[in-house]
C-alpha cells in the first residue's frame, strides 16, 4: 500500500483561534463550541511536494492525500472518487450577453450524487481511524445518503435523521445503503437534537455538519481542485449554495493553504453565498452587518439541501463572504425553477434545485452590479438532477387514432 506522509500539526478554533487541539485525538466542537480547523505543516509541505505530481494521481478527492488529516491507508474507503467537470455553458452566456466563461462543476458525478460524499468520505474515514463505530446525524437527504454509503464501506454503523418530508428518494438510497434511517416531523436542527440528546445513551458519534473538523477538510477538496482545473488559479467569483456552508468555508480555507504552498498567487475569487428566500439566515446576517445568524423561523424551500435554519459555522462564512468583497444573495423558489429550466433546456444539463439557485443568484449579482460580465464564474451544481422531483412536461398521444404528425411540431 502506497505511503503518505501525514503533516496535521493540531487543529485550532475557528472562532478564538484556540490551538491546543491535538491530531489522534477525537473532536466534537471547540470549548467555545464552534468549529475546529485542521492545520498542517504547510513550510514543510512546500520543499516535500510538487502541485503537478499530485494532480496527475488519480482517485478524485483522495488524490490530496498530504492535504487531508488521514494518517494511515487502511482507513481510507473509496467509492470510485472522481474528479468533476467544470462544465462550461455558453448558451447561458448568450442569453444574458456576457463575455465572462460560466462554468458549472458537476458535484453529481461522485459517489451517491452529490459533493456530501467528499465531506463524508473523509470524516468517515477519520472516525474509523479514531476507533469510532456507531455514526449518527441529521439529514436534508444528501448527507445521510453519502454517511450510509461510506460507513458501510467502512464497516461502521450509520443511524440518520430526515425531515419527513425529505425526498423519497433520499431515505430510500439512505436504506439500500446499510444506513438505519428515520424520517422526522421537524426540520434538520430539530433531528440534529435527537442526535444530541441521544448521544450518551446510544452511544453514538455525531457528525451533524461542522460539529467534528473532518467535513470541512472534505469539502475544501473542492477548491483545491477547481484551482488546479484553472491551471493553478482561481476564477472571479464563485456562487455556491449554502446550508451549513461547510464548501464555502471549505474552498476558503484550500485558496489560503494553496497561497501558502506557493501553488496559487494572492487572489481571491468573490464568494458568493447563495440561499433561498425562505430560508435565509447568513443573508439576513450578511445585510444586518452581524458577526453571527439568529435561527430562521418557519424555513421553507424546495431547494432542501439549502434548508438549514441554523449554522454552527456561520461566523466563518459570513467572514469568507465579507473578506471576498463577495455577497449572501436569497433566491426565490420560482427564480430556482426558472433557473433550473434554462439550464436544463438551454445546455442540456440537468441540475438539482440549489444548482439552479446559483445560477439565478448569477444573474441577480450581475443585475445588481456586483460582478461584471465579463468576470469568469464558477456555479456549484452540487447534486444530481436526477434525485429530485421534476415537473412534468410530456404530452399524451392515442396511439389508437391517427397520429397528426403536424401538431407535433
Ligand atoms: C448539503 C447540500 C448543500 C449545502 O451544502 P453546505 O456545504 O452544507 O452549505 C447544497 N446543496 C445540496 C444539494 C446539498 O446536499
Amino acid at each position: 500500500m502506497e505511503k503518505f506522509k501525514n503533516y496535521v500539526t493540531h487543529l485550532e478554533c475557528g472562532l478564538t483561534g484556540q490551538a491546543d487541539y491535538l491530531p489522534g485525538e477525537i473532536h466534537g466542537l471547540s470549548q467555545a463550541g464552534r468549529p475546529l480547523l485542521v492545520r498542517y505543516a504547510l513550510k514543510a509541505m512546500k520543499h516535500e511536494l510538487n502541485k503537478n505530481d499530485i494532480w496527475a494521481r488519480p482517485g478524485g478527492f483522495w488524490k490530496w492525500r498530504e492535504l487531508l488529516p488521514l494518517m494511515n491507508t487502511e482507513n481510507l474507503c473509496a467509492l470510485g472518487e472522481t474528479d468533476t467537470p467544470l462544465q462550461p455553458c455558453p448558451r447561458l452566456q448568450k442569453d444574458l450577453n456576457v463575455t465572462g466563461e460560466i462554468l458549472m462543476k458537476d458535484e453529481g458525478r461522485l459517489p451517491t450524487g452529490s459533493f456530501k460524499a467528499r465531506g463524508l468520505g473523509v470524516a468517515v474515514a477519520m472516525a474509523k481511524e479514531l476507533g469510532l463505530k456507531r455514526l449518527a446525524m441529521p439529514t436534508n437527504g444528501n448527507a445521510g445518503a453519502a454517511l450510509a454509503a461510506y460507513a458501510t464501506k467502512a464497516g461502521l454503523e450509520s443511524y440518520i435523521f430526515a425531515p419527513d418530508d425529505t425526498p423519497d428518494i433520499n431515505i430510500r438510497e439512505i436504506s439500500l445503503q446499510g444506513g438505519k434511517v428515520w424520517r422526522v416531523n421537524g426540520l434538520i436542527n430539530d433531528c440534529g437534537k435527537i442526535v444530541f440528546d441521544g448521544k450518551e445513551k446510544m452511544g453514538w458519534f455525531d457528525l451533524s455538519t461542522l460539529k467534528e473538523p473532518y467535513r470541512i477538510e472534505g469539502k475544501k477538496t473542492m477548491g483545491l481542485e477547481l484551482a488546479a482545473q484553472l491551471g493553478w488559479s482561481v476564477p472571479d467569483a464563485i456562487f455556491y449554495p449554502t446550508g451549513g456552508g461547510t464548501g464555502l468555508i471549505g474552498m476558503w480555507k484550500a485558496f489560503d493553504e494553496l497561497e501558502k504552498l506557493g501553488w496559487i498567487g494572492s487572489k481571491r475569487p468573490k464568494m458568493f453565498a447563495v440561499q433561498a428566500t425562505g430560508c435565509a439566515p447568513i443573508v439576513k446576517a450578511f445585510n444586518d452587518g452581524t458577526k453571527h445568524a439568529d435561527l430562521w423561523e418557519d424555513a421553507h424551500t424546495y431547494a432542501a439541501g439549502i434548508r438549514v435554519p441554523v449554522a454552527v459555522g456561520d461566523h466563518l462564512i459570513l467572514e469568507a463572504v465579507r473578506e471576498s468583497k463577495g455577497a449572501a444573495l436569497a433566491v426565490s423558489d420560482e427564480d430556482i425553477e426558472i433557473a433550473r429550466q434554462q439550464i436544463g433546456q438551454r445546455e442540456g444539463f440537468l441540475v438539482c434545485p440549489e444548482g439552479a439557485a446559483t445560477f439565478a443568484a448569477y444573474k441577480r449579482a450581475l443585475k445588481d452590479g456586483r460582478i461584471d460580465g465579463a468576470d469568469q464564474v464558477v456555479l456549484f451544481n452540487c447534486g444530481n438532477g436526477l434525485k429530485y422531483p421534476m415537473e412534468e412536461q410530456a404530452g399524451v398521444l392515442d396511439r389508437r387514432h391517427p397520429i397528426d404528425y403536424d401538431a407535433l411540431k
